[in-house]
């Protein structure tokens, strides 16, 4: 690795860890004001209880001073109605006085109210005030942290400081103001190159520049001019050769078939051909197809005897035997076609066939073969 390359790489790190810090330090002031937000809120909570106990102590003392100046009234009309002259005035005392008295039950009732609801105040109060002495508790000690971890990073920020400023001292000038450059903009200097890939953009290289890389030269991407480097440590390992999948052995053909299947590379003007032979009772017939489109071509032939005897300039050397077997109902529906599906399968056998041929040959030019594979 260059020499420039490994500097950059530890100033990176350097320059990492510097940003970490910076934000940390810069993140501190935040969590205490968000604790002395809390903090402002219980405050108000509490100021509020205590105001609202204060305005029904205020109440209370309201409706016994109302109370006692009603039992004045009352002692009053007491004393005027010993000097009454008629019943009618007499009336109008006692009315008062019972308006009265029914005035002080409704305070009466009032204070009771007060009194209830004090309990409920004073609840109040409580908790807001053993929260804030909590959340005073807290703020303290997140201030203490926050004070500790910031002396803590500012220590590390000078060592970290002190590294990036030696190492940028030992690279180009040239190199640093690129490596400056983009690492504003992309947050990133550097960029590893792996699988001919650049890591930071994911863009594939050219393979001149993907060597040029790997041959120890100072390359920045075409596409986000970070500058490259090639770690030999992470070269993707040369995958291991797969086994070779073993072969399905392919069924043969029955020599006996009431139905067979034969291709033919070379039929006179038809040229590559699918022929299909049934046997019936004492007669053979015979269809030929175009390998390629599936068509009929030429006539239905029938003849006596079975497949073997009646069409025998049919089964030259060069015929191939497949698998295959459909029932007649089915063939009369194809009229003059082999539907693609069916035509796939036939020559996906006749690709098998063909591997197995070339196969046997093979093993019969390299050792004598004890018996010719007897051909359906
Ligand atoms: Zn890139």
């Amino acid at each position: 690795m260059l020499p420039d390359i490994e500097r950059l790489l530890e100033l990176q790190i350097a320059d990492q860890e510097i940003r970490l810090l910076h934000d940390e330090i810069a993140a501190l002031p935040k969590r205490v004001a968000v604790i002395e937000q809390k903090l402002a809120g219980t405050k108000t909570q509490l100021e509020k209880a205590r105001a609202a106990a204060k305005a029904d102590e205020a109440n209370r003392k309201k409706f016994e001073a109302a109370i006692l100046d009603l039992q004045g009234k009352i002692s009053k009309y007491r004393d005027q109605s010993l000097d009454v002259k008629t019943n009618e005035q007499y009336r109008a005392l006692l009315s008062e006085i019972q308006f009265a008295e029914q005035e002080i039950r409704i305070n009466e009732d009032r204070i009771l109210e007060v009194m209830v609801n004090a309990e409920g105040r004073e609840k109040q109060v409580k908790a807001a005030e053993a929260e804030l002495k909590a959340e005073t508790a807290e703020i303290e000690e997140e201030k203490e942290d926050a004070r500790r971890v910031t002396a803590e990073d500012r220590e590390k920020l000078g060592g970290w400081n002190v590294k990036r400023d030696s190492l940028r001292r030992e690279i180009s000038e040239d190199v640093l103001r690129r490596y400056d450059r983009v690492l504003k903009f992309r947050g990133s200097g550097l960029a590893e190159v792996r699988d001919q890939k650049c890591m930071g953009c994911q863009v594939m290289l050219r393979p001149q520049i993907y060597n040029e890389v790997r041959g120890e030269q100072l390359i920045y991407c075409d596409s986000c001019q970070r500058i490259l480097y090639f770690d030999p440590a992470n070269e993707p390992k040369p995958q291991p050769v797969a086994e070779p999948v073993q072969v399905k052995r392919r069924p043969r053909p029955k020599p006996d078939a009431a139905q067979a299947w034969f291709y033919r590379p070379d039929y006179g003007e038809f040229g590559e051909v699918l022929l299909v032979f049934t046997n019936g009772e004492g007669t053979a017939s015979r269809c030929v197809y175009d390998m390629h489109s599936g068509r009929q071509v030429g006539d239905v032939l029938n003849r006596e005897g079975n497949y073997r005897q009646a069409f025998p300039e049919d089964l030259t050397d060069t015929a191939i035997r497949l698998n295959g077997y459909w029932e007649e109902k089915e063939m009369v529906e194809w009229a003059a076609e082999i539907p693609s599906n069916t035509l796939d399968v036939l020559h996906l056998d006749l690709r098998a066939a063909q591997r197995e041929r070339k196969r046997s040959h093979k093993e019969r030019s390299s050792a004598p073969a004890e018996h010719s594979a007897a051909n359906g």
